[in-house]
Protein backbone atom coordinates (compact mmCIF):
# COMPACT_ATOMS: atom_id res chain seq x y z
CA UNK A 1 0.00 0.00 0.00
CA UNK A 2 0.90 3.69 -0.72
CA UNK A 3 2.24 5.34 2.61
CA UNK A 4 1.41 8.50 3.50
CA UNK A 5 3.08 11.77 5.04
CA UNK A 6 1.44 14.17 7.29
CA UNK A 7 2.51 17.74 7.41
CA UNK A 8 2.04 18.97 10.71
CA UNK A 9 0.60 22.50 11.57
CA UNK A 10 -1.88 24.43 13.26
CA UNK A 11 -4.85 22.08 12.36
CA UNK A 12 -2.96 19.51 14.28
CA UNK A 13 -2.69 21.56 17.98
CA UNK A 14 -5.54 19.64 19.06
CA UNK A 15 -3.45 16.68 20.61
CA UNK A 16 -6.68 13.98 20.36
CA UNK A 17 -6.49 14.92 16.73
CA UNK A 18 -2.86 14.91 16.53
CA UNK A 19 -2.70 11.45 17.96
CA UNK A 20 -5.26 9.96 15.40
CA UNK A 21 -3.21 11.94 12.79
CA UNK A 22 -0.05 10.00 13.74
CA UNK A 23 -1.80 6.56 14.88
CA UNK A 24 -2.99 6.75 10.96
CA UNK A 25 -0.30 8.78 8.94
CA UNK A 26 2.87 6.82 8.47
CA UNK A 27 5.24 9.35 8.66
CA UNK A 28 4.73 12.84 10.34
CA UNK A 29 6.46 16.10 8.25
CA UNK A 30 7.64 18.92 10.17
CA UNK A 31 8.53 22.16 7.62
CA UNK A 32 11.16 24.07 9.55
CA UNK A 33 10.73 27.02 6.89
CA UNK A 34 7.92 28.23 9.01
CA UNK A 35 9.50 27.94 12.52
CA UNK A 36 12.19 30.07 14.35
CA UNK A 37 14.76 27.16 15.49
CA UNK A 38 13.64 27.09 19.20
CA UNK A 39 9.76 26.83 17.98
CA UNK A 40 11.10 24.15 15.41
CA UNK A 41 12.95 21.91 18.64
CA UNK A 42 10.10 22.47 20.65
CA UNK A 43 7.56 21.32 18.30
CA UNK A 44 9.99 18.18 17.35
CA UNK A 45 10.13 16.90 20.86
CA UNK A 46 6.05 17.18 21.11
CA UNK A 47 6.03 15.33 18.05
CA UNK A 48 8.57 12.47 19.26
CA UNK A 49 6.24 11.57 22.18
CA UNK A 50 3.92 9.85 19.57
CA UNK A 51 6.69 7.72 18.73
CA UNK A 52 6.12 7.75 14.92
CA UNK A 53 9.01 8.58 12.16
CA UNK A 54 9.13 12.35 11.56
CA UNK A 55 10.75 14.07 8.60
CA UNK A 56 12.47 17.47 9.04
CA UNK A 57 11.74 19.64 5.86
CA UNK A 58 14.48 22.42 5.73
CA UNK A 59 14.44 25.76 4.59
CA UNK A 60 17.78 25.30 2.04
CA UNK A 61 18.68 27.45 -0.20
CA UNK A 62 15.66 29.39 -0.73
CA UNK A 63 15.23 33.17 0.16
CA UNK A 64 12.13 34.58 1.96
CA UNK A 65 10.56 37.78 2.72
CA UNK A 66 9.92 39.17 5.77
CA UNK A 67 8.14 41.87 6.98
CA UNK A 68 6.45 42.76 10.60
CA UNK A 69 2.88 44.01 9.11
CA UNK A 70 0.53 42.93 6.08
CA UNK A 71 1.10 45.13 2.95
CA UNK A 72 -2.32 45.37 -0.16
CA UNK A 73 0.24 46.48 -3.20
CA UNK A 74 -1.75 47.12 -5.72
CA UNK A 75 -1.14 46.04 -9.52
CA UNK A 76 1.58 48.87 -10.16
CA UNK A 77 2.63 49.58 -6.59
CA UNK A 78 6.43 49.68 -5.62
CA UNK A 79 7.85 48.33 -2.51
CA UNK A 80 11.45 48.56 -1.33
CA UNK A 81 13.18 44.90 -0.07
CA UNK A 82 16.68 45.25 1.92
CA UNK A 83 18.55 42.53 1.21
CA UNK A 84 20.41 43.03 4.54
CA UNK A 85 18.47 41.31 6.94
CA UNK A 86 16.72 44.16 8.23
CA UNK A 87 13.86 46.83 7.48
CA UNK A 88 10.62 47.51 7.37
CA UNK A 89 10.21 44.39 4.43
CA UNK A 90 13.51 42.44 3.95
CA UNK A 91 14.74 39.09 2.46
CA UNK A 92 16.63 36.42 4.47
CA UNK A 93 19.86 36.23 1.82
CA UNK A 94 21.88 38.06 -0.19
CA UNK A 95 19.58 38.15 -3.13
CA UNK A 96 20.55 41.76 -4.55
CA UNK A 97 24.02 39.98 -6.03
CA UNK A 98 22.22 37.57 -7.80
CA UNK A 99 19.52 39.49 -10.14
CA UNK A 100 19.20 42.90 -11.92
CA UNK A 101 16.97 45.72 -13.01
CA UNK A 102 14.49 44.32 -15.67
CA UNK A 103 14.69 40.78 -13.83
CA UNK A 104 11.42 38.97 -12.11
CA UNK A 105 10.62 37.36 -8.85
CA UNK A 106 7.69 35.11 -8.23
CA UNK A 107 5.52 34.74 -4.86
CA UNK A 108 2.60 32.97 -3.61
CA UNK A 109 3.99 29.90 -5.34
CA UNK A 110 4.64 31.36 -8.40
CA UNK A 111 0.87 33.02 -8.87
CA UNK A 112 2.34 36.79 -8.13
CA UNK A 113 4.81 38.54 -10.51
CA UNK A 114 7.13 41.58 -8.96
CA UNK A 115 9.51 43.27 -11.56
CA UNK A 116 13.11 45.11 -10.03
CA UNK A 117 12.63 48.65 -11.29
CA UNK A 118 15.61 49.68 -9.27
CA UNK A 119 18.69 48.60 -7.19
CA UNK A 120 20.35 50.94 -4.84
CA UNK A 121 23.53 49.10 -2.55
CA UNK A 122 21.94 45.92 -0.78
CA UNK A 123 17.91 47.65 -1.83
CA UNK A 124 15.61 45.98 -4.57
CA UNK A 125 12.29 48.28 -5.74
CA UNK A 126 10.06 45.98 -6.70
CA UNK A 127 7.06 46.64 -9.00
CA UNK A 128 4.04 44.40 -8.38
CA UNK A 129 2.55 42.89 -11.76
CA UNK A 130 -0.64 41.90 -10.38
CA UNK A 131 -2.08 42.66 -6.96
CA UNK A 132 -0.23 41.08 -4.30
CA UNK A 133 -1.04 40.79 -0.14
CA UNK A 134 2.68 40.52 1.09
CA UNK A 135 3.02 38.73 4.41
CA UNK A 136 5.73 37.45 6.20
CA UNK A 137 7.85 34.58 5.25
CA UNK A 138 6.34 34.36 2.11
CA UNK A 139 9.49 32.10 -0.30
CA UNK A 140 10.30 34.35 -3.26
CA UNK A 141 11.16 32.33 -6.72
CA UNK A 142 13.08 33.06 -9.59
CA UNK A 143 11.85 31.16 -12.00
CA UNK A 144 14.43 29.06 -13.82
CA UNK A 145 17.68 30.04 -11.82
CA UNK A 146 19.21 28.09 -8.94
CA UNK A 147 20.83 30.42 -6.59
CA UNK A 148 24.37 29.22 -5.42
CA UNK A 149 23.52 30.19 -1.35
CA UNK A 150 24.77 26.95 0.99
CA UNK A 151 22.00 23.95 0.84
CA UNK A 152 21.26 24.25 4.90
CA UNK A 153 20.66 27.69 6.28
CA UNK A 154 22.49 28.28 9.93
CA UNK A 155 18.60 28.04 11.69
CA UNK A 156 18.19 24.63 9.59
CA UNK A 157 22.11 23.54 11.31
CA UNK A 158 21.06 24.43 14.84
CA UNK A 159 17.55 22.66 14.77
CA UNK A 160 19.45 19.25 12.87
CA UNK A 161 21.90 19.47 15.55
CA UNK A 162 19.37 19.27 18.54
CA UNK A 163 17.27 16.81 17.21
CA UNK A 164 17.19 13.12 15.78
CA UNK A 165 14.62 12.49 13.03
CA UNK A 166 14.31 9.55 10.88
CA UNK A 167 14.04 12.03 7.52
CA UNK A 168 15.40 15.06 5.99
CA UNK A 169 13.81 16.32 3.04
CA UNK A 170 16.35 18.07 1.92
CA UNK A 171 14.91 21.35 0.18
CA UNK A 172 16.31 22.22 -3.17
CA UNK A 173 18.74 19.70 -3.89
CA UNK A 174 21.49 20.71 -6.31
CA UNK A 175 24.04 18.07 -6.47
CA UNK A 176 25.19 14.91 -4.70
CA UNK A 177 27.65 17.10 -2.87
CA UNK A 178 24.55 18.88 -1.35
CA UNK A 179 23.74 15.49 0.31
CA UNK A 180 27.15 15.18 1.44
CA UNK A 181 27.47 18.42 3.13
CA UNK A 182 23.71 17.88 4.77
CA UNK A 183 25.00 14.30 6.56
CA UNK A 184 27.71 15.99 8.05
CA UNK A 185 25.23 17.73 10.30
CA UNK A 186 22.50 14.48 10.39
CA UNK A 187 22.56 10.81 10.76
CA UNK A 188 19.01 10.98 9.17
CA UNK A 189 17.44 9.41 6.19
CA UNK A 190 17.86 11.72 3.48
CA UNK A 191 15.42 12.74 1.14
CA UNK A 192 16.57 15.20 -1.72
CA UNK A 193 13.38 17.62 -2.63
CA UNK A 194 14.03 18.26 -6.61
CA UNK A 195 12.36 21.37 -6.99
CA UNK A 196 14.76 23.28 -9.38
CA UNK A 197 16.42 22.19 -12.56
CA UNK A 198 19.56 21.39 -11.62
CA UNK A 199 18.00 18.80 -9.24
CA UNK A 200 16.48 17.47 -12.37
CA UNK A 201 19.55 17.45 -14.30
CA UNK A 202 21.81 15.58 -12.00
CA UNK A 203 19.37 13.33 -10.76
CA UNK A 204 21.24 9.86 -10.98
CA UNK A 205 24.10 11.45 -9.24
CA UNK A 206 21.84 12.64 -6.02
CA UNK A 207 19.77 9.28 -6.39
CA UNK A 208 23.59 7.13 -6.05
CA UNK A 209 24.34 9.43 -3.08
CA UNK A 210 20.68 10.42 -0.99
CA UNK A 211 18.47 7.66 0.80
CA UNK A 212 15.58 8.83 -1.49
CA UNK A 213 13.72 11.76 -3.27
CA UNK A 214 10.80 14.03 -3.15
CA UNK A 215 9.16 15.38 -6.61
CA UNK A 216 8.09 18.75 -5.17
CA UNK A 217 5.78 19.77 -7.18
CA UNK A 218 4.98 23.02 -5.76
CA UNK A 219 8.19 24.33 -6.61
CA UNK A 220 9.44 22.10 -9.50
CA UNK A 221 6.08 23.44 -11.25
CA UNK A 222 7.29 27.27 -11.25
CA UNK A 223 10.72 26.72 -12.13
CA UNK A 224 9.74 24.26 -14.90
CA UNK A 225 6.69 24.84 -16.94
CA UNK A 226 3.94 22.73 -15.16
CA UNK A 227 3.05 20.41 -18.36
CA UNK A 228 6.46 18.84 -17.80
CA UNK A 229 5.81 18.28 -14.19
CA UNK A 230 3.86 15.10 -14.94
CA UNK A 231 6.71 14.02 -17.16
CA UNK A 232 9.58 14.24 -14.13
CA UNK A 233 7.45 12.24 -11.76
CA UNK A 234 7.20 9.48 -13.81
CA UNK A 235 11.29 9.81 -15.15
CA UNK A 236 11.92 10.06 -11.65
CA UNK A 237 9.82 7.83 -9.57
CA UNK A 238 10.90 4.96 -11.73
CA UNK A 239 14.90 5.96 -11.48
CA UNK A 240 14.38 6.15 -7.88
CA UNK A 241 12.92 2.11 -8.15
CA UNK A 242 15.61 1.48 -10.69
CA UNK A 243 18.22 2.48 -7.20
CA UNK A 244 15.89 1.03 -4.63
CA UNK A 245 15.92 4.18 -3.05
CA UNK A 246 11.86 5.35 -2.28
CA UNK A 247 10.08 8.27 -3.67
CA UNK A 248 7.72 10.64 -2.38
CA UNK A 249 4.92 12.54 -4.92
CA UNK A 250 4.25 16.33 -2.89
CA UNK A 251 2.22 19.38 -3.13
CA UNK A 252 -1.38 19.71 -3.75
CA UNK A 253 -2.70 16.41 -3.83
CA UNK A 254 -5.76 16.84 -2.38
CA UNK A 255 -5.72 20.29 -2.34
CA UNK A 256 -9.58 21.08 -2.43
CA UNK A 257 -9.80 19.02 0.74
CA UNK A 258 -7.91 21.87 2.70
CA UNK A 259 -11.81 23.21 2.87
CA UNK A 260 -13.75 20.12 1.63
CA UNK A 261 -14.55 16.95 2.47
CA UNK A 262 -14.59 15.40 -0.32
CA UNK A 263 -11.86 15.50 -3.23
CA UNK A 264 -12.35 16.57 -6.90
CA UNK A 265 -12.16 13.71 -9.51
CA UNK A 266 -9.36 14.94 -11.29
CA UNK A 267 -7.32 14.84 -7.61
CA UNK A 268 -8.32 11.00 -6.75
CA UNK A 269 -6.60 10.36 -10.94
CA UNK A 270 -3.74 12.35 -9.58
CA UNK A 271 -3.09 10.03 -6.42
CA UNK A 272 -3.85 6.68 -8.60
CA UNK A 273 -1.47 7.94 -11.31
CA UNK A 274 1.16 8.37 -8.46
CA UNK A 275 0.61 4.69 -7.42
CA UNK A 276 0.81 3.62 -10.39
CA UNK A 277 3.94 5.17 -11.57
CA UNK A 278 5.41 3.08 -8.62
CA UNK A 279 6.00 5.72 -6.23
CA UNK A 280 6.26 4.85 -2.23
CA UNK A 281 4.23 7.38 -0.68
CA UNK A 282 2.69 10.48 -1.22
CA UNK A 283 3.07 13.64 1.26
CA UNK A 284 0.07 16.14 2.55
CA UNK A 285 0.93 19.45 3.56
CA UNK A 286 -1.81 21.94 3.37
CA UNK A 287 -4.42 19.40 3.51
CA UNK A 288 -3.74 17.76 7.21
CA UNK A 289 -1.41 21.10 8.55
CA UNK A 290 -3.92 23.94 8.24
CA UNK A 291 -6.73 22.14 6.19
CA UNK A 292 -10.05 21.56 7.99
CA UNK A 293 -10.50 17.45 6.91
CA UNK A 294 -6.83 16.16 7.79
CA UNK A 295 -7.97 12.62 8.91
CA UNK A 296 -10.03 12.64 5.69
CA UNK A 297 -7.41 13.56 3.61
CA UNK A 298 -5.20 10.86 5.12
CA UNK A 299 -8.03 8.14 4.55
CA UNK A 300 -8.66 9.17 0.88
CA UNK A 301 -4.89 8.41 -0.04
CA UNK A 302 -5.26 4.85 1.42
CA UNK A 303 -8.73 4.68 0.10
CA UNK A 304 -7.32 4.87 -4.09
CA UNK A 305 -3.89 3.28 -2.92
CA UNK A 306 -5.83 0.38 -1.82
CA UNK A 307 -8.11 0.26 -4.95
CA UNK A 308 -5.31 0.85 -7.51
CA UNK A 309 -2.74 -1.25 -5.78
CA UNK A 310 -3.60 -4.74 -7.83
CA UNK A 311 -3.15 -2.99 -10.23
CA UNK A 312 0.66 -1.23 -10.07
CA UNK A 313 3.46 -3.50 -12.07
CA UNK A 314 7.15 -3.17 -11.53
CA UNK A 315 9.07 -0.85 -13.86
CA UNK A 316 12.61 -2.17 -12.43
CA UNK A 317 13.96 -3.44 -16.06
CA UNK A 318 14.42 -7.45 -15.76
CA UNK A 319 18.03 -6.79 -16.61
CA UNK A 320 18.92 -3.91 -15.11
CA UNK A 321 22.25 -4.32 -13.55
CA UNK A 322 22.86 -1.24 -11.23
CA UNK A 323 26.69 -1.08 -10.01
CA UNK A 324 24.56 0.85 -6.72
CA UNK A 325 23.49 -2.73 -5.84
CA UNK A 326 25.20 -4.96 -4.60
CA UNK A 327 25.07 -8.19 -7.19
CA UNK A 328 24.18 -11.04 -5.24
CA UNK A 329 21.65 -9.28 -3.15
CA UNK A 330 20.08 -7.81 -6.36
CA UNK A 331 19.53 -11.62 -8.26
CA UNK A 332 18.72 -12.70 -4.86
CA UNK A 333 15.22 -10.09 -4.79
CA UNK A 334 14.51 -10.31 -8.60
CA UNK A 335 14.72 -14.29 -7.98
CA UNK A 336 12.01 -13.29 -4.44
CA UNK A 337 9.96 -11.57 -6.88
CA UNK A 338 9.45 -14.22 -9.12
CA UNK A 339 8.42 -16.49 -6.57
CA UNK A 340 5.97 -14.00 -4.76
CA UNK A 341 4.48 -13.69 -7.48
CA UNK A 342 2.78 -17.01 -7.42
CA UNK A 343 -0.42 -16.97 -6.52
CA UNK A 344 0.07 -19.69 -3.94
CA UNK A 345 2.13 -17.16 -1.99
CA UNK A 346 0.19 -14.84 -0.16
CA UNK A 347 3.15 -12.69 1.98
CA UNK A 348 6.68 -11.91 2.14
CA UNK A 349 8.75 -11.93 5.34
CA UNK A 350 12.02 -10.34 5.05
CA UNK A 351 14.55 -10.14 8.20
CA UNK A 352 16.51 -7.37 7.95
CA UNK A 353 19.04 -5.58 9.72
CA UNK A 354 19.70 -2.15 8.09
CA UNK A 355 16.19 -2.13 5.99
CA UNK A 356 18.51 -2.64 2.73
CA UNK A 357 16.86 -6.12 1.90
CA UNK A 358 13.42 -4.75 2.47
CA UNK A 359 14.29 -1.62 0.03
CA UNK A 360 15.46 -4.36 -2.53
CA UNK A 361 12.01 -6.11 -2.24
CA UNK A 362 9.74 -3.07 -2.15
CA UNK A 363 11.01 -1.23 -5.61
CA UNK A 364 9.07 -4.12 -7.35
CA UNK A 365 5.66 -2.29 -6.02
CA UNK A 366 4.34 -6.51 -5.95
CA UNK A 367 1.13 -6.35 -4.20
CA UNK A 368 1.35 -8.84 -1.53
CA UNK A 369 2.18 -7.48 2.16
CA UNK A 370 5.90 -7.20 2.96
CA UNK A 371 6.69 -7.52 6.78
CA UNK A 372 10.04 -6.40 7.70
CA UNK A 373 11.54 -7.77 11.03
CA UNK A 374 14.38 -5.81 12.16
CA UNK A 375 16.40 -5.64 15.90
CA UNK A 376 16.96 -1.55 15.06
CA UNK A 377 14.18 0.82 16.32
CA UNK A 378 15.53 3.39 13.79
CA UNK A 379 15.41 1.45 10.81
CA UNK A 380 11.63 0.19 11.98
CA UNK A 381 10.68 3.75 11.58
CA UNK A 382 12.59 4.13 8.65
CA UNK A 383 10.92 1.32 6.37
CA UNK A 384 7.43 2.79 6.92
CA UNK A 385 8.11 4.89 4.30
CA UNK A 386 8.65 2.19 1.55
CA UNK A 387 5.76 0.93 -0.37
CA UNK A 388 3.75 -2.07 1.32
CA UNK A 389 6.72 -2.54 3.81
CA UNK A 390 5.08 -2.91 7.65
CA UNK A 391 7.80 -3.14 9.76
CA UNK A 392 8.22 -5.30 13.23
CA UNK A 393 10.53 -4.87 16.05
CA UNK A 394 12.37 -7.46 17.46
CA UNK A 395 14.28 -6.89 20.15
CA UNK A 396 16.90 -9.87 20.17
CA UNK A 397 17.28 -11.99 16.55
CA UNK A 398 17.65 -15.44 17.19
CA UNK A 399 21.30 -16.99 16.73
CA UNK A 400 19.66 -20.55 15.82
CA UNK A 401 16.13 -21.18 13.66
CA UNK A 402 15.50 -17.77 12.66
CA UNK A 403 12.71 -18.39 10.02
CA UNK A 404 10.31 -20.38 12.36
CA UNK A 405 11.09 -17.73 14.93
CA UNK A 406 10.01 -15.20 13.13
CA UNK A 407 7.11 -16.74 11.86
CA UNK A 408 6.02 -17.73 15.72
CA UNK A 409 6.49 -13.76 15.87
CA UNK A 410 4.33 -12.64 12.83
CA UNK A 411 1.78 -15.68 14.22
CA UNK A 412 1.56 -13.95 17.87
CA UNK A 413 1.32 -10.23 16.40
CA UNK A 414 -1.81 -11.31 13.97
CA UNK A 415 0.56 -10.43 10.96
CA UNK A 416 0.34 -13.85 9.40
CA UNK A 417 -1.86 -16.96 9.67
CA UNK A 418 -1.97 -20.57 9.14
CA UNK A 419 -3.24 -20.42 5.84
CA UNK A 420 -0.75 -18.36 4.45
CA UNK A 421 1.98 -19.38 2.38
CA UNK A 422 5.08 -16.98 2.80
CA UNK A 423 8.18 -16.29 0.85
CA UNK A 424 10.88 -15.62 3.58
CA UNK A 425 14.23 -14.00 2.83
CA UNK A 426 16.94 -13.54 5.20
CA UNK A 427 20.60 -13.65 6.17
CA UNK A 428 22.01 -16.38 7.80
CA UNK A 429 25.40 -17.40 8.81
CA UNK A 430 26.41 -13.96 8.29
CA UNK A 431 27.78 -11.10 10.53
CA UNK A 432 27.70 -8.81 7.69
CA UNK A 433 25.15 -6.21 6.87
CA UNK A 434 22.77 -5.49 4.03
CA UNK A 435 22.93 -9.25 2.18
CA UNK A 436 20.55 -11.42 1.72
CA UNK A 437 21.76 -15.10 1.46
CA UNK A 438 18.59 -17.04 2.13
CA UNK A 439 15.16 -17.26 0.63
CA UNK A 440 12.12 -20.22 1.59
CA UNK A 441 9.01 -20.72 1.23
CA UNK A 442 6.50 -22.48 3.83
CA UNK A 443 2.73 -22.90 3.96
CA UNK A 444 2.94 -21.84 7.93
CA UNK A 445 0.45 -24.88 8.95
CA UNK A 446 3.22 -27.09 7.42
CA UNK A 447 5.83 -25.50 9.37
CA UNK A 448 3.91 -25.52 12.58
CA UNK A 449 3.12 -29.15 12.49
CA UNK A 450 7.06 -29.96 11.35
CA UNK A 451 8.16 -28.20 13.92
CA UNK A 452 5.37 -30.05 16.47
CA UNK A 453 3.78 -26.66 17.18
C1 LIG B 1 7.02 21.60 -2.87
O1 LIG B 1 7.54 22.63 -3.29
O2 LIG B 1 6.27 20.89 -3.57
C2 LIG B 1 7.31 21.14 -1.50
C3 LIG B 1 6.95 19.95 -1.06
O3 LIG B 1 8.05 21.98 -0.70
P1 LIG B 1 7.46 22.99 0.40
O4 LIG B 1 6.20 22.36 0.93
O5 LIG B 1 8.54 23.11 1.37
O6 LIG B 1 7.21 24.22 -0.40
Amino acid sequence: MVKVIATYGPSLYDSKLLSQVCAEADVIRQNISHQEPEVAVRTFNLLRKYNRPIMIDTSGPEVRLHTREKINLNKGGTLDVSCKGEGRVWLDQPLHEHIDEGDSVYLDDGMCELRVIGKRGQTLTLKAVDDVCIRDRMAVNLRGRSLEFPILKQSDISVLKATNPSFIALSYTRTYEDVREAREYTRAKIIAKIENKEGVSNIESILAEADGVMIARGDLGIEVPAEEVPILQKRIVGLANNYAKPSVVATQVLYSMVDKPMPTRAEVSDIANAVLDGTDAILLSNETAVGKYPLQAIRQIKKVGARVAPYVRSKVPDDLRNPAIDPISDMLSKTLRTIALNKQVTKIVVITRSGYSARLISRFKIHKPIIAITTEPEVALEMSLLYNVYPVRWTKKPERHIIPRATLLCLERGLLDEEDTVVFAAAVRTKASGVTNTIEVHKVSDMMSSLGI
